[in-house]
């Protein structure tokens, strides 16, 4: 029995969850449960924690992924240049708005106190100017550059509170001149190979260049993962078409961005990056701070649900939790609540069908096939459509419309169905047959969905296809079809 197909029929959600690793989801029993609640992707962040423990997770993830017989996939999320300061004497210190504080290049390495901290980022006296305002972790604190002597950048903090070890610092407006992979990402990547990652983030890209040595690397290292642009600096928001040529997949990274160029920019930037996304045929997920009472909490402020649910209305494909689940007092219940707050989102969510490609010219046959495909499910009732995908490049095209009809993608390529678990509406299933007869795997795929109930008798299905069966990229071919009283395809009704 396919048991990826009874997920999906007994789920029927579109959008897709990413769960953050962490203490929070060290218990196999948890593990299993998340799993159950409907995480599609799990996520490793490499901005925390040591290798082996990035290691004993991900096979916490595949060991209950294989007991429970549901596909997830993996997305590590390299740290990226992210600029931070050094350590402190105490742990930390506590600022107030008017003290004077050094962010010292020159000396990165002797601990902090009241009156200075390290920063090991050399660039930075070269990358800022007197006015210009940091903020530090996460824009709790912020100051405004004095002058610039040497190595040490002088400033003036405005909001004060505790500064602790290792936390971030951004330019409001943007503009730190680091590029998209650091020294401290080479051995991440290997890591990601190593561990078969279906996802790697990279994170403060700037240009497409990033992302092109990101892959680079990747390729080198054996990992044939596909590539999650962070869009969270300024740089990347005037280079988003670029990026979304370079990249397969955008996430909208709201921590980093919102404080980078404000936050009151954030509801406009997230519609304008996934409509961006869209239309660039990628991938894009919305992260950060989702569900972020719920660390605490066992159930969501009414503002996190109109959160989750505006970013499902804005035709998100994944979203994301972080310390929601990595560290978080409740992490299924998390999954539970988004589950239900995605299904109640998707009952309201009005397709703008296929207006948006009206006057797109295609490439590619698989996109045009798409595209005929999409017209038609909008002007003949179907149930599901059925894409017969090796690579998932037609489902993926498919779901860029993002229609009421369900998407069944079979594909015989379990790393596809994977890469496939990040894409909204589609249900990747794995298919059995490697019959190169396309009346033998369609039959198939209609005993499976029959038997699952999501379709039955008298349904008319869309089927995409190529010539070759278990090809990849060779989709040309388009059938609709309706099963006869027995559950049979007829293909003369
Ligand atoms: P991070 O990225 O959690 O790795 O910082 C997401 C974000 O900045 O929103
Ligand atoms: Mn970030």
């Amino acid at each position: 029995m396919n048991v990826d197909i009874k997920k999906s029929a007994s789920h029927r959600r579109r959008t897709k969850i990413i769960a953050t690793l962490g203490p929070g989801t060290d218990d196999p029993m948890v593990m299993e449960r998340l799993i159950r609640a409907g995480v599609d992707v799990f996520r490793v962040n490499m901005s925390h924690g040591t290798e082996s423990e990035h290691e004993r997770r991900v096979e916490l993830v595949k060991q209950a992924a294989r007991k429970v017989r549901w596909q997830v996939a993996l997305l590590v999320d390299l740290q990226g240049p992210k600029i931070r300061v050094e350590k402190f004497e105490n742990g930390g210190v506590l600022l107030s708005s008017g003290d004077h504080f050094i962010l010292d290049a020159e000396d990165p390495q002797t601990l902090g106190d009241r009156t200075r901290v390290g920063v090991s980022y050399a660039s930075l006296p070269g990358d800022v100017n007197p006015g210009d305002i940091l903020m530090l972790d996460d824009g709790l604190i912020s100051m405004q550059v004095q002058s610039i002597e040497g190595g040490r950048v002088h400033c003036l903090v405005e909001n004060g509170g505790t500064l602790k070890d290792r936390k971030g610092i951004n330019l409001q407006g943007g503009g730190l001149s680091i590029s998209g992979l650091a020294e401290h990402d080479l051995p991440h990547i290997k890591l990601a190979a190593r561990v078969g990652a279906d996802y790697v983030a990279v994170s403060f890209v700037s240009c497409a260049d990033d992302l092109h040595r990101a892959r680079a690397l990747l390729r080198e290292a054996g990992s044939e993962a596909a590539l999650v642009a962070k869009i969270e600096r300024m740089e990347a928001i005037n280079n988003l078409e670029e990026i979304c040529d370079a990249t397969d997949a955008i996430m909208v990274a709201r921590g980093d961005l919102g404080v980078e160029i404000g936050d009151e920019e954030l509801p406009g930037l997230q519609k304008r990056i996934i409509r961006t996304a869209i239309k660039h045929n990628r991938i894009v997920a919305t992260a950060t701070q989702m569900m972020q009472s719920m660390v605490e909490n066992p159930i969501p402020t009414r503002a996190e649900v109109l959160d989750v649910a505006n970013a499902v209305l804005d035709g998100t494909d994944a979203v994301m939790l972080s310390a929601e689940t990595a560290v978080g007092k409740h992490p299924v219940k998390v999954i539970e609540s988004m589950n239900r707050i995605c299904l109640g989102a998707e009952r309201h969510f009005e397709s703008e069908g296929d207006i948006r490609q009206l006057n797109v010219r295609f490439e590619r046959i698989d996109q045009a096939i798409a595209s005929a495909a999409m017209f038609m499910a909008t002007k003949v009732t179907v149930k599901a459509i059925i894409a017969l995908t090796e690579s998932g490049s037609t489902a993926q095209w498919l779901s860029r419309v993002q229609s009421a009809v369900p998407i069944y993608a079979f594909s015989t390529n379990a790393a596809s169905r994977r890469r496939m678990a990040m894409f909204r509406d589609v249900f990747p299933v794995k298919q059995d047959s490697a019959s190169e007869d396309a009346e033998v795997v369609i039959a198939e795929a209609l005993r499976t969905l029959l038997a699952h109930g999501a379709v039955a008798e008298n349904d008319r299905i869309i089927v995409t296809m190529g010539d070759r069966m278990c090809k990849s990229g060779g989709t040309n071919t388009l059938r609709l079809i309706k099963l006869d009283n027995e559950g049979r395809a007829n293909y003369g009704i």
